[in-house]
């Protein structure tokens, strides 16, 4: 009864990048791409030019349909009687799909996000693919954590003690804009390789990835069930999805207060929730650090994916003696930039991913000039069809301003001088924050450097680099921007459930 009927699939169809790309556009539940259940739709738009797509838009009852079609993929259906090695090679051939596509996938990313071609291609496709490998190599190496033959509680008898993991739940994945396909891979690949199903629900305005996803993992020989993507509203979607009393995990990549949120939605059954939120991550740049390095290292840490990356520094702290030369050279390099059309090869900086994001971000803007900081570049949209803006610096930023507390997920430079030599005086600024995700140092001082990176409260810290992220490597935060990590075997243990089993004999 599990036999795969054949995959209908209808497209929308678009010439892009001298390629033709075929979108799935709607609901993938229970291993078919079927219309929302009141047939709703809505339009995703390309920020580049404005130019619109109609996806179906996921209902309440869609929702009670996926997470069903999920939890029989387990109960009843051939996922739950799958070994794990052939979980495994069901990932391999999917992350190899995935490769194959690579280039339709990074053309759908950028019409879609905004996000720069070569880019898409790198990032957000590029370690989605190494993502589903790493995680698809896990699948075997799962194994019970402890298995021990002792006396238990003094009993003459011997007792055979073992702690075993129990796979397979019902697993909501809800993610945001920013790398749709990337944090659809994060989360789902850990999710798939410790035996769940999922129902995922990508952001409203970033559907075309995830949908195309879908179609790939099909192709790869997913059971019906395992995977379900629901486009549509958080409030509505994800918020069904976070109460759903037969989901057991969400795994939340978005926003602080979403996630708050989704904590107090999870609450109803008890459900096992990791949430990985905003930042507002410390860069601190010493005189002693190879200058030319830093400011480049510096712009990709605030401009990378036109700033909207969780890890963004999104407070720069430059030592008083080089402060001025930091700045000069930060706003030389920014004229260099190339800002334009994102899937053209040759561009530096494209759109911000929808109107809504970029009207807040030219607010953030006004907020930091009324507050006094000075704006030393940008702050203004760039007038060409699209959500375009400036990449944006802000100088003689103090503590207390909005712009240096609040995140802004957009490409805006915030940064503050610091005395010569203050390392601790540095370090209780940066840490002067509710976040947690990441933070940064540049110098030559390897001393200087390991005193700073113990003490920073973050979960990451880069020295002398950024942005360098390694699918080994556990990612997550501390304080506001939530727990639980993505990536590394961490993540792992983020979808498993583990069970004692003692046997007497
Ligand atoms: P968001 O919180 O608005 O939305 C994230 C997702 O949650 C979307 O799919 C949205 O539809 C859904 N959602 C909204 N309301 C919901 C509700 N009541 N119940 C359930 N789901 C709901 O965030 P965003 O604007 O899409 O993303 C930007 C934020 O994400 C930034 O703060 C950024 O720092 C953060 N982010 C964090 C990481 C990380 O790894 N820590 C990575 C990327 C982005």
């Amino acid at each position: 009864e599990d036999k795969e009927e054949e995959l209908v699939i209808d497209y929308v169809s678009k010439n892009m990048n001298n390629m033709t790309v075929n979108m799935p556009y709607q609901c993938f539940i229970n291993g078919k791409f079927i219309n929302s259940d009141d047939g709703k739709t809505y339009d995703t738009i390309n920020p580049a030019d404005g130019s619109v797509t109609s996806v179906s838009s996921a209902s309440l009852a869609d929702v009670d349909k996926a997470v069903a079609a999920a939890k029989e993929a387990f109960e009843d259906g051939e996922w739950g009687r799958m070994n794990a090695r052939e979980r495994g090679r069901l990932m391999y051939r999917l992350a190899d799909l995935m490769e194959e596509h690579q280039e339709e996938l990074a053309t759908i990313e950028s019409i879609d996000s905004g996000a720069v071609y070569t880019l898409a291609l790198k990032t957000h496709i590029g370690m989605s693919v190494q993502t589903f490998r790493y995680f698809a190599g896990w699948c075997d190496k799962i194994q019970a954590s402890e298995c021990v033959k002792e006396m238990i509680n003094g009993s003459a008898s011997p007792h055979f003690f073992l702690v075993v993991i129990l796979l397979k739940h019902v697993c909501a994945i809800i993610i945001p804009w920013n790398y749709p396909l990337m944090m659809l891979a994060w989360k789902s690949a850990a999710c798939l390789a410790a035996g769940n199903t999922l129902v995922l629900k990508p952001a409203q305005v970033t559907p075309l990835t995830s949908l195309k996803f879908a179609e790939l993992s099909a192709k790869a020989g997913f059971p019906k069930g395992v995977i379900n993507i629901l486009p549509g509203s958080g409030g509505l979607v994800g918020q069904h999805l976070s109460e759903h009393p037969d989901v057991r995990k969400v795994g939340f990549t978005g926003s602080t207060p979403t996630g708050k949120q989704i904590m107090k939605s999870a609450a109803a059954n008890l459900k096992k929730v990791s949430l990985e939120l905003g930042g507002k991550s410390p860069l601190i740049i010493f005189s002693d650090c190879e200058l030319d390095r830093a400011v480049k290292m510096g712009m990709g840490a605030v401009y990378f994916n036109k700033g909207e990356n969780c890890i963004a520094a999104g407070r720069l702290f430059v030592e008083e003696s080089i402060h001025d030369e930091f700045v000069r050279k930060v706003v030389e390099e920014i004229k260099k930039m190339k800002i334009g059309d994102p899937l053209d090869r040759s561009t530096d900086h494209g759109p911000q991913n929808h109107k809504a994001h970029l009207e807040k971000l030219l607010q953030y803007c006004e907020t930091g000039v009324k507050e006094g900081a000075t704006l030393v570049y940008g702050g203004r949209q760039v007038h060409r069809p699209g959500f375009f803006m400036e990449p944006t610096v802000f100088t003689d930023v103090e503590d207390h301003m909005y712009i240096a507390q609040e995140e802004s997920f957009g490409p805006v430079m915030v940064i503050s001088k610091f005395k010569n030599g203050d390392i601790d005086g540095v370090l209780r600024r940066a840490n002067a924050t509710e976040y947690g995700l990441a933070s940064g140092v540049f110098t030559k001082d390897i001393n200087k450097a390991l005193y700073i990176s113990e003490k920073l409260e973050a979960g990451t810290v880069f020295i002398n680099t950024y942005n360098k992220t390694d699918v080994a490597a556990p990612f997550g935060g501390f304080k506001l921007s939530g727990f639980g990590k993505d990536l590394g075997e961490e993540a792992l243990h983020e979808y498993l459930r583990t069970k004692a089993i003692t046997v007497e004999y």
